[in-house]
């Protein structure tokens, strides 16, 4: 039973039970069309409450149902149905009302919410738009410009700004069905307000369309459902009721089998996996309620923030004191530049801050309960921390290492508890980034693992498990992503060309001005190393420009110029002539945006599938993640491994021998040429 109806004298209440979050499944949407007809032939009943068991509200569609054929009774109908029923139905919110949930509360004549709900209509961020009258009734109620915003943004709102909004009609205290069977004996006397759909459209002032339709193709960018959910809310605006349904029907079908929309399920699916990966189902992760975190500098101090937002006490431990002081400096920064954008309040920061205490004496950590290292690069330094730590820390204490490069398993030589330790690297700057790579040693036991995983559900990152290498599964494709970006630049491209055609297919931002923002300095330390192991890393031009200084933005130039005080980069005579004498010798092309991406992207999709392969990632998808989440991968592609997927891997195998054939990339690695006869990635590990 997905619908159960009790009678409270005059009141039914309609309870929703579909676990765990009350998705509107096919058998849902008929439950609800069979409540209306029943209640509406029962003459005892003055009015209905709408409420959900469980967590939550109707959170949303079903997701099981995407991408399959629909089936009736469609969402619209089942809206109408409420909407135009003898009965004054009441939704009564708790926890999300989101996507169709809050579409089915638009088709009831009143709305009521606890303080904690949320409401939304967050499709755009499935690459389609509301499809059950959300883009229609919306606007209707609290006027286009909210409306533009929620509907745009696809973000959520809370009760109480739902209620300024006129979104809901009561913000309700205490017990919700109480509540809420007061409310609806209360409006069962009233009449009630007209149905939203025979509501006009507030008028707009002129050019509101034309500056929301440029606001939003600035945020946008080249995703398309932000600008066709705002057509449809003019439309709305612009028509009757039932023309405005039908082309907003017509949109959310032709976007629904778009390729973003497809992309943006594929991450949509990816990140809910990712949280809980199958093979640490039923292991139970330890209980985290301190933390600790050694090294207070670009990264330490932003996982101390990150650790403090999640509400845990922190302990900074720096070498000593003077340095202790300017990692909580560098802590209380962060804060007040979230203070400074409005994301928190100045009360908020100076309790997080309260939170954290800074020292330099280990014996702080004798009740921690997770100690994450994030010093210096360096394998004796780490080292010699965790001799530390294994000597003050509780036997049972979680340890960890931020490391980039190094080898978790030889930085966890030596600790007393090695099935303990595992590397958790974070992405700078830690505080914001959402990817978490969580890198087990062979040592690390499976509940210390899934202590890895709960924990960023904790922090609100999404977490990817990668294998032991250099570079593990991001930093490893990103080495191939800049020798491929000098590749193109010593055969005809310009760092401007190349940064260009970057942008175009989606990136924030091209792979020569990324260098100059995070300086060339760490990579030329990295592939130092990989000289002295004898590998033979491609950077003729970097190491060039390292060779003279030319750090990035830091040292004022880099792979551009930059003026004093100026981000913006210049193109830079010293790096062309550079760039000119490596190029001696070197096939020249001539290259076109599209010839760029290419060149660029699906060597990083070989090597990904080398990292497949070797099993340093487990699924093609978590991949993906790692580039969305961590170096700013277009969610709306999908990520590299879908990208590749969707445009052919027979295609991509046949670009990357061209490649090769020219001396441009490696030839395709063999277990590409696998996944490409079977068109798909996920054949490997069959
Ligand atoms: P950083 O130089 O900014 O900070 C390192 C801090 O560690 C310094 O404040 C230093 O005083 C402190 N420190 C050094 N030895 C110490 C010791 N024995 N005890 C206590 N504190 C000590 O470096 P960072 O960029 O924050 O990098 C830290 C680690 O994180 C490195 O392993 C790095 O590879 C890794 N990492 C860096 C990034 C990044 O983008 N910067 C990203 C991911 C991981």
């Amino acid at each position: 039973m997905t619908v159960t109806i009790v009678r409270e004298d005059a009141i039914a209440v309609v309870t929703v039970e579909n676990p765990p979050v009350n998705a509107l499944s096919q058998a849902l949407r008929q439950a609800l069309v069979d409540a209306v007809a029943e209640l509406d032939a029962d003459a005892a009943v003055k009015a209905v409450v709408l409420i959900c068991a469980g967590r939550t509200f109707i959170a949303g569609a079903d997701v099981s149902e995407f991408g399959k054929p629909p089936q009736p009774p469609h969402l619209p109908d089942v809206v109408a149905s409420i909407e135009s029923a003898k009965k004054p139905w009441v939704a009564a919110i708790h926890g999300s009302a989101l996507g169709g949930g809050l579409e089915v509360a638009l088709g009831c004549a009143w709305r009521v919410a606890v303080p904690s709900a949320s409401l939304g209509l967050p499709e755009v961020k499935l690459g389609i738009i509301p499809g059950a009258g959300g883009t229609v009734r919306l606007p209707r109620l609290i006027g286009p410009a909210a409306a533009v915003d929620l509907v745009t943004s696809g973000s959520p709102l809370g009760a109480k700004k739902a209620r300024e909004l006129g979104l809901v009609d009561a913000v309700l205290e205490g017990d919700l069905r109480t509540g809420a069977i007061a409310f609806a004996t209360e409006v069962a006397e009233k009449s009630s307000p007209p149905p939203i759909s025979d509501r006009v459209v507030p008028a707009v002032g002129a050019g509101f369309w034309e500056n929301a339709e440029k606001a939003v193709a600035a945020k946008a960018k080249r995703e398309v459902a932000p600008l066709r959910a705002l057509a449809a809310l003019r439309k709305a605006s612009e028509t009757d009721f039932a023309s405005a349904m039908e082309f907003e029907r017509e949109t959310f079908l032709e976007l629904r089998g778009s390729a973003q929309a497809a992309a943006l399920r594929h991450v949509f699916f990816a990140e809910r996996a990712a949280l809980r990966p199958p093979e640490l189902a039923g292991i139970t992760p330890r209980d985290i309620r301190s933390a600790a975190v050694i090294g207070g500098g670009t990264m330490g101090a932003g996982i101390a923030a990150a650790l403090r937002d999640a509400g845990l006490p922190v302990v900074l431990i720096e070498r000593d004191k003077v340095v202790v002081e300017r990692g909580l400096a560098n802590v209380r920064a962060i804060y007040q530049g979230s203070v400074k954008r409005g994301r928190i309040t100045q009360s908020v920061a100076d309790e997080r801050m309260a939170g954290i205490i800074g020292g330099d004496d280990y014996g702080l950590l004798g009740d921690t309960d997770l100690v994450i290292e994030a010093v210096f690069e360096d394998l004796a330094v780490k080292r010699a921390v965790f001799e530390k730590l294994s000597s003050v820390c509780r036997p049972d204490a979680v340890l960890a290492t931020n490391t980039s490069y190094l080898d978790p398993g030889a930085i966890s030589e030596g600790v007393s508890h090695p099935e303990l330790f595992l590397g958790l690297h974070f992405f700078s700057p830690a505080q914001f980034m959402k990817l978490l790579e969580i890198v087990p040693t062979k040592r690390t036991a499976p509940e210390v693992l899934a202590t890895g995983f709960a924990l960023a559900r904790l922090l609100g990152k999404v977490p990817v498990r990668a294998g032991i290498c250099d570079g593990f599964i991001g930093n490893r494709i990103l080495k191939v992503t800049r020798a491929q970006a000098e590749r193109v630049l010593l055969s005809g491209a310009t760092p401007s060309t190349v940064d260009a055609a970057m942008r175009a297919f989606g990136l924030p931002m091209g792979p020569f001005e990324a260098q100059d923002l995070g300086g060339l300095d760490i990579a030329a330390f990295q592939r130092k190393a990989a000289r002295e192991r004898c590998e033979a890393p491609f950077a003729p031009v970097a190491d060039r420009l390292c060779a003279i200084e030319r750090f990035g933005q830091k040292t004022g130039g880099g792979w551009y110029d930059y003026q004093p005080g100026d981000r913006a980069p210049k193109p830079s005579e010293t790096v062309a002539k550079i760039i000119a004498e490596e190029a001696v010798g070197r096939p020249q092309r001539v290259w076109d945006d599209a010839a760029i991406a290419d060149a660029i992207l699906l060597p990083m999709v070989n090597e990904a599938t080398c990292i497949l392969e070797e099993r340093v990632a487990l699924r093609a998808a978590d991949i993906d993640l790692v580039k969305i989440h961590g170096y700013g991968f277009p969610r709306w592609r999908g990520g590299p491994m879908h990208y590749a997927e969707a445009r052919g891997l027979t295609e991509v195998v046949a670009v990357l021998e061209g490649l090769a054939a020219d001396g441009l990339a490696e030839p395709p690695c063999e277990a590409l040429r696998r996944a490409a006869q079977a068109g798909r990635f996920s054949a490997l590990a069959e």
